[in-house]
């Protein structure tokens, strides 16, 4: 289990009231006011809106890649965990990711009667972010457990046979920053999809999930807002694990 230190991401943000004194950058959160008494409310100055500098990550948009989703109005819920996924299937050279997710999003919807691809996001070799499924709706699985809150992370590649390629990894812990900070998620919610569905499925595969298991992916994340110059490498080769990196990747 992780053991490593927790900062919440609420400890960086920054503040763009006009009032505000940001040359302080170590303000942790803006101090709530006291409650006006009822007849000075009316004239009460507006919110001070709390703003994170957690730039969105570039990412092609779903009708770039001509996504088709259908009406799934019925699975509206709150994102509360961050989840990772890896395809499973072995990322071949020349593939274009793009095309991979299209028929992600076909093959779903007519073998499995999922109105949508199962993941929220998806990041190619290269580190090019997709964006999949809303997150205002749950993801799906082949596994058994409750994916309502979920955002589902799907890098793409099969992490038993290849490894996670630095693009990967970069995009990935920005993505999970962006996430976390807007959607207010604890970042200590971060796992493999095989810590949610335990003894059902290696994904996120082992070359990946050692980046996730050891909470390295959770330093990177938590430290990603403050803007200092991270490290994002990838590991040496696991033991007895894949050698070979993702094709697209390095
Ligand atoms: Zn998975």
């Amino acid at each position: 289990m992780k053991t490593i230190l927790r900062v919440p991401i609420a400890a960086v943000a920054v503040c763009l009231a006009i009032a505000c004194d940001t040359s302080d950058k170590a303000i942790a959160e803006e101090p709530r006011p006291e409650p006006a008494p009822m007849d000075a409310r009316v004239a009460a100055p507006a919110p001070v809106a709390a703003y994170s500098f957690i730039v969105k990550p570039q990412m092609v948009a779903p009708e770039e890649w001509g996504s088709e989703p259908d009406d799934m109005s019925d699975l509206l819920h709150t994102p509360k965990y961050l989840t990772v996924h890896h395809d499973g299937v072995a990322f071949a050279a020349g593939s274009d990711p793009a095309a991979k997710i299209k028929t992600l999003q076909t093959w779903g919807k007519a073998e499995k009667d999922w109105p949508d691809v199962p993941y929220h996001y998806l990041i190619a070799p290269d580190g090019t972010i997709y964006e999949g499924r809303s997150t205002d709706y749950m993801p799906e699985t082949n596994t058994d457990y409750d994916v309502s809150g979920h955002i589902g992370i799907d890098v793409m590649g099969n992490f038993e046979e290849q490894r996670v390629s630095k693009a990967q990894l970069r995009s990935l812990v920005h993505l999970l920053a962006w996430l976390a900070n807007t959607h207010s998620i604890d970042m200590t919610t971060l796992g493999s999809h095989r810590d949610a569905a335990p003894g059902q499925t290696v994904c996120p595969g082992a070359d990946l999930h050692r980046y996730i298991e050891s909470g390295l992916i959770y330093e990177w994340a938590i430290a990603f807002p403050t803007g200092q110059d991270l490290e994002i490498d990838v590991l040496p080769p696991l033991e007895g694990g894949p050698v070979e990196f993702v094709p697209g990747g390095e």
